[in-house]
């Protein structure tokens, strides 16, 4: 049995899998508007790609396995442009609980939260953090632009707008890379009132403004520089930064369990 994705297997492969110390990723997405011009499922389709892709390749050196996308995210901040399904950050925070604990169930001990849309990101760390103080397992949670930012900055991604910005320029060239056919190119314009995105307040503030979360009109930037060659590469940067990251993260889970292990 060679597949890596999870619910290819049956319970009893799974436990042996569990027992042998598999890590599992759950990558989150969302479904929610992209502006005038891309899919609503945007955030799904990048988490997808990426998180099949960097874990195919990551299964060649360490075991591990990738669960079912979780499509749907907290995305509150977009439903007044339509097009949005979205759980409030508390049924989003209880529910990835609940998947957590489900793999806790399942004998995991190697639990990993890949994450493609900004709204799911704080959620996602405190949680990766309850898990871990609830039960004596190894968490780690991270969005995939903070996993490849270095490598995005070596490859120009922020030629195009904010990276990874909203339903700009980087998440049009990336759409057009994976479904050119769902991007409504007509309805892509070349000018955007940059008001100050999320806030620019003192270091280390949050600062929450009413109907300014989302980038001016549901999007951040100008999309008209957005190609789908540039969109590959992005990708590319992507998946190498990731896949790198998964067995960086595996390495550091099973030292640490090997070395605790030693302590006692
Ligand atoms: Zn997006």
């Amino acid at each position: 049995m060679k597949s890596f994705l999870f619910h290819e297997h049956t319970r009893e492969q799974l436990n042996q899998k569990a027992a042998e110390g598999y890590m599992v990723v759950v990558a989150l997405a969302a479904t929610e508007q992209h502006g005038p011009h891309l899919p609503v499922y945007t955030d799904s389709l990048i988490g997808q790609f990426v998180a099949t892709e960097a874990v195919e390749q990551a299964a060649k050196t360490v075991p591990i396995l990738l669960c079912p996308l979780i499509s749907i995210g907290c995305s509150d901040h977009h439903k007044q442009f339509g097009g949005t399904l979205s759980f409030s950050s508390s049924t989003y925070m209880q529910m990835l609980r609940d998947i957590g604990e489900s793999l806790v169930s399942c004998g995991f001990r190697r639990i990993v939260f890949l994450n493609g849309h900004g709204g799911n990101e704080p959620i996602m760390h405190q949680t990766a953090n309850d898990l871990a103080v609830k039960h004596p397992v190894w968490t780690a949670s991270a969005s995939y632009w903070s996993i490849s930012r270095e490598q995005l900055h070596r490859v120009n991604a922020d030629e195009v707008g904010m990276v990874p910005g909203h339903a700009g320029g980087f998440e049009t060239s990336v759409i057009m890379a994976l479904r050119e056919d769902l991007v409504a190119t007509d309805l892509i314009v070349a000018e955007h009132s940059e008001r100050a995105w999320i806030n620019s307040g003192p270091p280390g503030t949050f600062i929450g403004r009413h109907l300014e979360l989302t980038g001016s009109g549901g999007y951040t930037d100008a999309p008209h520089m957005a190609t789908k060659e540039r969109g590959e590469r992005y990708l590319e940067a992507i998946n190498h930064s990731v896949t790198a990251w998964l067995i960086n993260v595996y390495d550091s889970m099973d030292s640490g369990e090997r070395s605790m292990n030693r302590d006692k």
